[in-house]
């Protein structure tokens, strides 16, 4: 990693932790007589690259150990008005390491109750879904845009999904798929910064801070419209070839 990739990876780490609150970094600062693993002593400017690297390498260090960070430094979230009415936070779940990715809107009364994603009737959509792919659930991950349950099932509102997009954001930077899939409109639309609408933007990749990104149907738009569901197999057909071709 060069110079230029770790101060650009630093910014984006720190604009993070700002936006959810931080005003000091927890992290403790590297002294003297530090060794590297052919225990030379690292020099001060090789010093600085090897802790920022620290600081900055989710990917290769332990994105299980960045996404629990991330998790509790969620913690009991009341940074918005969904905290009155949840049951549970609904973090998200299943492969740090995943190559894919689905995103939804946010929770159901199922997740609510049971604080995971996709565990409704809805999810036994995605379930089969992601069966007919060839993976297991818990090959991939899932998460949603807003973490706590909307009351009565309604769309987040602009607010409430500005307030709890940077915890999506960085998820999707720990685990660094090499695709990710937006269920329904609130996914697509939030993560590609658009206005149209899902039924025209499904069917084709966009970019998502370099990740491809292919929007489709939310499971729950399937349940109520099952005739609806090849156009949706069209779709992760396109997210297999991909995730074939790049390697
Ligand atoms: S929806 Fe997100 S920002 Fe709002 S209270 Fe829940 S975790 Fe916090």
């Amino acid at each position: 990693m060069n110079n230029e990739t770790i101060a650009q990876n630093l910014r984006k780490t720190l604009e993070f932790y700002q936006e959810i609150g931080f005003e000091y970094m927890p992290f403790k600062a590297v002294t003297s007589n530090i060794k590297d693993s052919n225990e030379s002593i690292i020099t001060s400017n090789e010093l600085k690259t090897k802790d920022l690297s620290l600081v900055t390498c989710h990917s290769s260090l332990n994105k299980e150990a960045a996404l629990k960070a991330l998790r509790e430094e969620i913690g009991d979230c009341k940074r918005c008005k969904l905290s009155k009415g949840r049951t549970n936070i609904v973090f998200g779940e299943g492969n740090p390491n995943a190559e894919l990715i689905f995103i939804g809107e946010g929770p159901g009364a199922e997740e609510d109750r049971q604080g995971r994603p996709f565990v409704g009737e809805a999810g036994g959509i995605l379930t089969n879904l992601i069966k007919k792919m060839g993976f297991k659930r818990e090959d991939v991950y899932s998460a949603n845009i807003v973490k706590c349950r909307p009351p009565m099932n309604r769309d987040p509102e602009e607010d409430e999904v500005s307030t709890c997009m940077p915890f999506v954001q960085e998820q999707i930077r720990i685990i660094n798929p090499k695709v990710i899939m937006a269920l329904g409109r609130v996914a697509a639309q939030s993560l590609l910064q658009s206005k149209v609408p899902i039924s025209k933007l499904r069917g084709r990749f966009y970019e998502y801070k370099d990740i491809p990104l292919m929007p489709t149907f939310h499971p729950a738009y399937l349940l109520r419209n099952p005739k609806d569901k090849w156009l949706t197999w069209n779709d992760a057909q396109m997210v297999l070839e991909r995730l074939k071709t790049s390697g």
